[in-house]
This record gives structure tokens, sequence and C-alpha cells, in this order.
């Protein structure tokens, strides 16, 4: 984390008038909106930490910036007015140095019903850009050194991610486009499947298409760092053999833990560690449960580290917390159509809860190494699954 943020007090869309340049929604506070908990430290402990967040590159593969409004009832037009708020007084909090920012996160219905639409994505990353350049925390990262220049100049550098490709048909050359706009990252699809490969949710696994070979592979000579979150088993079992480059999971957890088609099996990850991959643990509501703490809080989420770190190893795992400002678990519910998180009934009962409790939204990253300290894990340990492992994957996909 370094120093400090440099946060002047800036917010979103400042530079225009609102009511006349855009309709403005009152937004849910960013910190101290539910009593979450921080992980309580002793004297000597809460030094450590200190200094550990202090030295260390702090990078998380999946987070989404924006700040929800406060009714879940206006949802639905802040996400077709095609415009974001993004938590920055949150995140100058939040400890990272780094994250991927996930953008198109299935629901940004802008401009057409298609939330893959080309001109969607393509609409929602120049917005994103258009804020960002006015002001002076967050900035694009496009190489793994830019991880290292925000922790020394007490900035954030944000990785464009998408979590899925727009529609493309078999135009690669879009793909090169995206490169150009700032994606770093990017899914072979969704949690419904596409012309490159099938999806999570879908009831077939066909694998990876012809297509999504060639896709697979522009990629690559890119430097697209590719993301299979989303994808089916068996189609991501084909990406990461295809890949020439490490391939991630930037948000999940092991299905041996819970069994739901959004986590994922041992094979995927075995594989994926082989191939030089990271895996990132999810904190989203209701996807990273388990047995012993089916009452999803960050005890249940560390079971999930717990168990990938110790099946491949300590250079495999970060955190992909997939966390936002505002009511996640409203979000669920207003747009659970177009998330296809899990079918209705999968997966075993489990209370419903209103927030994670201890890492309810991008701010609470620094939890995670409170945790691990309290656990017993090293200052080496830490360091790696809160970023050099990230760092490491980067720079082998992007350079620098
Ligand atoms: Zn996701």
């Amino acid at each position: 984390m370094g120093r400090g943020k440099r946060y002047s007090g800036y917010t979103s869309w400042s530079f225009l008038e609102p009511c006349r340049d855009f309709k403005p929604f009152k937004l849910a506070p960013q910190v101290g909106r539910v009593r979450s908990r921080v992980v309580e430290l002793d004297k000597v402990e809460e030094e450590r930490f200190q200094e550990l967040m202090e030295k260390s590159v702090v990078v998380s593969l999946h987070e989404h910036s924006f700040v929800l409004p406060e009714d879940p009832g206006e949802f639905v037009e802040y996400f077709r007015s095609g415009r974001f708020w993004v938590g920055y007084e949150g995140l100058a909090r939040s400890g990272l140095d780094g994250f991927f920012d996930g953008l198109l996160n299935g629901l940004a219905l802008i401009r057409s019903p298609d939330p893959w639409d080309w001109d969607n994505v393509v609409h929602q990353i120049g917005i994103y850009r258009a804020d960002l350049d006015h002001q002076d925390l967050l900035f694009v990262a496009t190489r793994a050194e830019d991880f290292l220049r925000a922790h020394r100049e007490g900035r954030i550098a944000v990785v464009i991610h998408l979590e899925g490709p727009p529609r493309i048909g078999d135009d690669l050359t879009k793909v090169d486009v995206l490169y150009g706009l700032g994606v770093r990252c990017m899914g072979v699809t969704y949690s419904r499947g596409n012309e490159f490969g099938s999806g999570l949710a879908d009831r077939v696994d066909r694998g990876l298409t012809d297509l999504g070979y060639a896709l697979v592979e522009r990629m690559n000579k890119l430097g697209i760092l590719i993301d299979i979150s989303h994808a089916g088993d068996r189609t991501s079992l084909e990406v990461i053999e295809a890949s020439r480059d490490p391939v991630v999971v930037t948000h999940a957890g092991a299905r041996a833990l819970w069994p739901t088609r959004r986590m994922k099996p041992d094979e995927v990850i075995l594989v994926l560690a082989e191939k030089g991959g990271v895996f990132g643990i999810e904190a989203a509501p209701h996807t990273t449960l388990t047995r012993r703490n089916p009452r999803h809080s960050i005890e249940s989420v560390m079971e999930h580290f717990q168990y990938v770190e110790k099946l491949v190893g300590i250079d495999h795992v970060a955190f992909g917390l997939d966390t936002l400002f505002g009511d996640h678990v409203a979000l669920h519910r207003v747009f659970s159509a177009y998330l296809s998180i899990s079918r209705p009934g999968e997966g075993p009962e489990h209370p419903v809860v209103e927030y994670v409790d201890g890492l309810e939204n991008p701010s609470e990253f620094a939890n995670v190494v409170r945790w691990l300290i309290k656990h017993g894990y090293s200052d080496q340990e830490i360091g790696k699954v809160i970023g050099e492992n990230v760092l490491r994957v980067a720079k082998r996909v992007w350079g620098g």
C-alpha cells in the first residue's frame, strides 16, 4: 500500500453539471454502510500489519469500483444511464495498490438489451476513462510496472477487465481494438456461452470452439491475460491447454467445498497452477460458502483460500474478492436473470445474509491481511497472495 493514498476528495462527474449533463443518483455510503467486522489483532500483530501493508504491493484480481444507488429501486435506471460513479473515497482506504476492475459484469444494459453488445462495451470503457482522467488517484494499468508505480506514488493502478468478450463475431481485429482501449484481462465467455466456448450456466459444455482457439491465440499474441472464471469446466481445461501463457481464475472458489457450478473443480485448479496461473478467491455474497461456515463471512471465504493453497501451493493463490460499494445482495436480487450465478435450488441449503461480514466492500481488502496474520501465515506467504503472485503473471503476459 505504501504511505497512504493521494486522494483529493474528487467525486465522479463533478466536472459536469448534474441535472443538465446527467441524472444524479443518491448513492450508498462507501464506508460504514453496514457493521462489517474488522479482524481483531493484538498490539504486536497490529504493528506487523501496519508494516506489512506499507511495504507490500497489494493487488486484487477482481473488484468492481462503482458505487450503487442507495435505493435498489434505482438500480436498473442507474445501469441504463450508461454512467457509473467510482468509489474513490472507499478505494483510497482499501490498502490496494492495484485491482482488476470488472467493468462489464453482465449488467451494463446501456444501449441495448444485450450487455455484451460491442457498442455497450466500448461506451463503458470510454466513459470510465473519461471520469478517471479527471482525477489523480486511479490510473489505467497497462504493464506490471504500473502496480509498483502506484505503490511508490500513493495511487491505484486499475486493470480494465472484461468478464467476457463483447459480440465480435469472427472479427478478431476487434480484440486488437480492445487492447488499444486498455483491456488487459478478459474472459473467453461469461456465464452463458458464446461463439468461443461454453459458460458455466450452459447445460452442455461443448468446449472451446475453433473460433475460441483463434481467440486464445490472438489474446496471447496481444498480451491480454485470459480469465476463465465464468467458463464451463471443459472449456476452462481447453483454454488452459491452448494458451501459451498462464491463465487466471480472477474470482471463484473450490467446488470440493461448495458444490455449485460457480466454484471450480480440483482438476481445473490443478491444471491452471501447473501452467503457472493464479486462482483468485472470491467473496461475492452467497458464492464461496462452505459446510462448516454456510453463513457467508470472511471465515467461509478463507476456508476456500486454505483449500486452494493446500491443493496447489502458495504461489498460485490470490484474492479477487468481487466486492463493490452498496447493497450487493439487492443487486443480485434485481439482476438475477442476467447473472446466472447458479440455478435455482442449486447447492446445499444455506442462510441468506445481508452482507458478507468482514469483506463487504473493496475498502475492506486489508481484512484479508489481518486474517492471515492472525492465522499464522508468514510475511513472505502473505506478500505472495496479496500481490506478488499476480505481479508475476502480469509481468509474464503484459511485460514490464
Ligand atoms: Zn463475475
